[in-house]
């Protein structure tokens, strides 16, 4: 096949025989959200580059390099696929005046874009779920966070699969002071320093701590800690946090050099990691951004939310052999003859006003061919009609699955012999 007719690299097709595991986890995860009273927002998969340059930061990863951005020629305006989903929501929320009674609980799913290495978990389109809760200060929509995920992952049949990380960013003034000593401490050792933290030193120290160069490990871990610099307000926050967790008998860590990768992270910030999917091991992440709708225009109002990579949760529920249940057909219906082929039709219809799954061989063939194709099709039975079932009004039933004899009724009967079966 020629270059131009294949997928971009990195951007998936999502085949039939996937189609039951991604259903399952929707649906698992629609009934979750439901649960918790969050509402869905839906955003464009477009949106004006400066929102994400704002909101995620100019000197971070997603910004300086991941990002599918171009000119839109119509009208010269600059315009960027979304890399993920918490600026689209905040700038929906400010722009349709969402907060104007108070706090909302929001949802999205769906497809984001970045311009990375593809391999295994990672991606160049790829979906994420998302929470956000806009207009809550205080901690207990952090932990009301840490706990939905705990619960999705017991849904998921992920329980004893991710593990908890969390940390605190603290506020502004810490992190400046922080800043500080983090500059000094690198500068100090500018000779470990690779490519991209000498460049980040001093536009976005914060971001050489979430570096992935095995490296530069050794150096990252003796730093300076930003838990050290937390200010009591911080310190109180981080404390809550734990102890909702406590409470709830969910197991955490704290990971002093858990940063993320985007720059409107403060206080609280946590990653669920599996050490089952190799190298990308982050199934979900998240935290408090607090200056954020702020930043984008809006009036102060604190949020926090996170983010799970649905690719990497579908390949850990596999991994973790998650039974995934099937959605079989009712019955595929076998029709040889003119005559069969135009009741066969209305049959199927009539199944289906009784609200069964039914597929309608087509495109002819021989009786043994579509019982091939009935088979293959994972139906439960195979109704099969001849022009001599056509006359008689009659259906002939044969249990594809179960065991049990073929059985000719009429169609009226049908329903009821499939309903039981
Ligand atoms: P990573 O460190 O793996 O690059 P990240 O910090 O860039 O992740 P976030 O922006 O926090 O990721 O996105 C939340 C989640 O979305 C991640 O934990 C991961 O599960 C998923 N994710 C992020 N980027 C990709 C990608 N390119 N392909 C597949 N899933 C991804
Ligand atoms: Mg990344």
């Amino acid at each position: 096949m020629s270059d131009s007719l294949r997928a971009v690299r990195g951007m998936n097709d999502m085949l039939p025989a996937e189609g039951a595991l991604w259903r399952q986890f929707e649906a698992i995860v629609r009934d979750w959200l439901a649960a918790y009273g969050y509402q869905e927002l839906r955003t464009p998969i477009l949106e004006h580059t400066a929102l994400f340059k704002r909101a995620i930061g100019e000197v971070t990863d997603i910004v300086e390099k991941e990002m599918y951005t171009f000119v839109d020629e119509l009208n010269g305006e600059s315009l960027t696929l979304r890399p993920e989903g918490t600026a689209s929501c905040v700038r929906a929320a400010i722009e349709n005046n969402l907060l104007f009674d108070g706090g909302k609980r929001l949802w999205y799913m769906g497809p984001m874009f970045r311009h990375e290495r593809p391999q295994k978990g990672r991606y160049r389109q790829f979906h994420q779920v998302g929470i956000e809760a806009l207009g809550y200060a205080g901690p207990d929509l952090d932990i009301e966070h840490l706990l939905m995920g705990a619960r999705l992952w017991k849904q998921l049949g992920l329980a004893g699969c991710v593990t908890l990380e969390i940390n605190s960013l603290g506020g502004a003034e810490s992190r400046a002071r922080h800043r500080q000593k983090l500059i000094e401490y690198f500068e100090a050792h500018r000779a470990q320093l690779d490519e991209d933290a000498q460049r980040r030193l001093y536009t976005n120290p914060l971001r050489i701590l979430d570096t992935k160069n095995p490296a530069m490990q050794d150096l990252v871990s003796a730093a300076p800690r930003l838990m050290d610099e937390l200010d009591a307000e911080a310190r109180r926050h981080f404390d809550a946090v734990q102890q909702g967790l406590t409470d709830a008998g969910i197991a955490f860590k704290v990971n002093p050099r858990l940063v993320r990768g985007l720059d409107y992270y403060n206080y609280t910030v946590y990653e669920w990691v599996t050490d089952r999917l190799g190298a990308q091991g982050t199934v979900c992440a998240g935290g408090r951004y607090d200056g954020l709708v702020a930043q984008l225009g809006g009036k102060p109002t604190p949020a926090c939310g996170f983010a799970m990579g649905v690719e990497r949760l579908l390949a850990l529920m596999q991994e973790a052999g998650t039974p995934i249940a099937s959605d079989p057909l009712d019955a595929y219906v076998v029709n040889v003859g003119e005559a069969a082929a135009r009741f066969a039709l209305q049959a199927a219809e009539r199944l289906r006003d009784a609200g069964l799954k039914v597929a309608l061989h087509g495109g002819g063939g021989s009786f043994k061919s579509q019982m091939k194709k009935a088979d293959a099709s994972g139906a439960r039975f195979a109704l099969i009609i001849g022009d001599d079932e056509a006359q008689a009004g009659e259906v002939s039933v044969k249990p594809l699955r179960a065991g049990g004899e073929q059985q000719r009724v009429k169609l009226d009967n049908v329903t009821q012999l499939l309903k039981k079966g």
